[in-house]
């Protein structure tokens, strides 16, 4: 989509520290950590927002959450446990309106989140 940051991302327009690629999914570096391990997940193709999933194209949000599982037996931070967070509209405190899901891990996480 045009002007989207994420899918400059995707296309190489923009750099990025990439942590794993496949034909769906592209997962990098948050340019603003917020944990000693914070990556975005973001499927290949532009979907806004979480309430923009349906039977059409969930098929990558779930293929997101098997490669979430495959680096958590890779990733040495994450043996301990993780967070997935996806903030959905502005009140939510989504920036970037191209669906993407963080993942935090490396320090004690508080709950509730704020
Ligand atoms: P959200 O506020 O939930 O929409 O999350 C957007 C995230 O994208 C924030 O955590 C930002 O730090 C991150 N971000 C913004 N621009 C970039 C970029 N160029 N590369 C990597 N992460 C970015
Ligand atoms: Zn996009």
């Amino acid at each position: 989509m045009a002007d989207c940051l994420f899918c400059k991302i995707v296309a190489g327009e923009i750099p990025s520290k990439k942590i794993y690629e496949d034909d769906l999914v592209y997962v990098f570096e948050d340019i603003n950590p917020t944990a000693p391990v914070h990556y975005l997940l973001i499927p290949k193709t532009h979907i806004s927002r979480l309430d923009e999933v349906n039977a059409d194209n969930s098929a990558v949000i779930a293929h997101i959450y098997e490669v979430i599982a495959k680096l958590s037996k890779e990733v040495d931070a994450m043996k301990d446990g993780f967070r997935v967070v996806s903030n959905c509209g502005e009140s939510a405190g989504q920036s970037v309106f191209h669906i993407h899901f963080h993942l935090l891990a490396g320090r004690p996480l508080t709950w509730p989140a704020g």
